[in-house]
């Protein structure tokens, strides 16, 4: 096996796999190398194209991380709605469910189904939550009232559409 290595060629001063540890200059280099006007126009022309290559390379990986960001994003959001969704629902059951002492439930259902799943500490736990996020928002809400403009969500979420129409307007394919 040839081992390469990557090096910065001496000719077009991008890093190259070099096979040769010996040779400072990558292969594509090698084809123009020469100071008359042809290699020398050659050599131009070909160190622009590498560049513009490399160029447009590092941008479709910027963009499909952006784009892979979003849509991890959107995932979580909807991973995390209907999860909250799912609470709020036990939320409501929790508050026709409660236990009254001597085995019946404020239902008046002696051993209520309901309330054995409701009981569960993980369930519990997820309604404490919610309480603790809902609380948490009406405090941001009061706390952004009348200086939206400020809001770090607002202005995160308008850096993201104009980055977007950034975006149409520079690659409208
Ligand atoms: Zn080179
Ligand atoms: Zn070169
Ligand atoms: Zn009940």
């Amino acid at each position: 096996m040839i081992k390469r290595s990557t090096l910065r060629c001496r000719c077009c001063e991008l890093p190259q796999l070099i096979a040769d540890a010996n040779v400072s200059i990558c292969a594509a280099c090698n084809e123009h190398r020469g100071v008359d006007p042809i290699s020398t126009r050659r050599r131009l022309e070909t160190h622009l194209a590498m560049v513009t290559e490399r160029l447009v390379a590092a941008r479709a990986a910027a963009d499909k991380a952006y784009d892979e960001r979003d849509l991890y994003k959107k995932k979580m959001h909807a991973a995390y709605g209907s999860r909250e969704s799912a609470v709020r629902r036990l939320r409501s059951l929790s508050r026709l469910h409660e236990p009254r002492g001597s085995g019946v439930c404020i239902c008046r259902t002696r051993g209520c189904a309901s309330l054995a799943v409701l009981d569960v500490p993980w369930v519990r736990d997820m309604i404490r939550k919610l309480e603790d996020i809902e609380a948490q928002r009406e405090a941001e809400e009061r706390a952004a009232d009348g200086r939206d403009e400020w809001s770090v969500m607002a202005w995160d979420a308008t850096y993201d559409a104009e980055e977007r129409s950034a975006r149409r307007r520079a690659d409208p394919a």
